[in-house]
C-alpha cells in the first residue's frame, strides 16, 4: 500500500483550469496530440510531477491517478475509468460551470481525499493486527 501523495491533498486551486494547466508544464506528448496537457487539464487532471512518471496525472475531484498514452481520449478515458466523478458527471467546459457547482466539485474533492486517507489508515490498521496476530502465533508455538 502506498501512501496517499501530498499532491492530492484538497486544493481550491485545481479548481482552475489555469492552475491545472501550469502543473502540466512539462507534459510528455506534444499539444496536437489527443492527450495534450490542455485536453487532460480541461478533463479535470493535473501533473503529479513526479520525474520518474511523467506520464502520471491524477483528477482534482475524484483523485484518481491514471498513466496517460499520447492516444488516449481523456474525456473518454476519464468518464471510462472514473464513471461516478462529479466533474465527468457534471461534464461543463470551466466558463459554464455555476458557483454551486465550483462548491460541489471542491467539496466532493474534500470528501474523496478523506475517503482516500481514511482508507489508507485502516489498511495500516490492519496489517499492523495481521503482525500482532502472527507474532501471537509464533510465540504459543
Ligand atoms: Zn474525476
Amino acid at each position: 500500500m502506498t501512501a496517499v501523495p501530498a499532491v492530492l491533498k484538497p486544493s481550491a486551486k485545481m479548481i482552475w483550469l489555469k492552475e491545472r494547466l501550469s502543473t502540466l508544464s512539462k507534459w510528455p506528448y506534444p499539444d496536437s496530440a489527443p492527450c495534450s496537457a490542455r485536453k487532460l487539464a480541461e478533463t479535470g487532471f493535473f501533473s503529479l510531477q513526479l520525474e520518474d512518471e511523467p506520464d502520471l496525472a491524477a483528477c482534482f475531484v475524484c483523485l484518481k491517478q491514471m498513466y496517460w498514452e499520447k492516444n488516449d481520449d481523456p474525456k473518454a478515458e476519464h468518464a471510462s475509468h472514473s464513471p461516478d466523478c462529479l466533474f465527468v458527471k457534471i461534464n461543463k467546459k470551466e466558463e459554464d460551470l455555476t458557483v454551486s457547482e465550483f462548491m460541489d466539485l471542491y467539496r466532493e474533492s474534500i470528501i474523496n481525499y478523506k475517503k482516500m486517507y481514511m482508507n489508507e489508515v485502516l489498511n495500516k490498521l490492519r496489517t499492523q493486527r495481521n503482525e500482532f496476530s502472527e507474532l501471537g502465533n509464533t510465540k504459543s508455538r
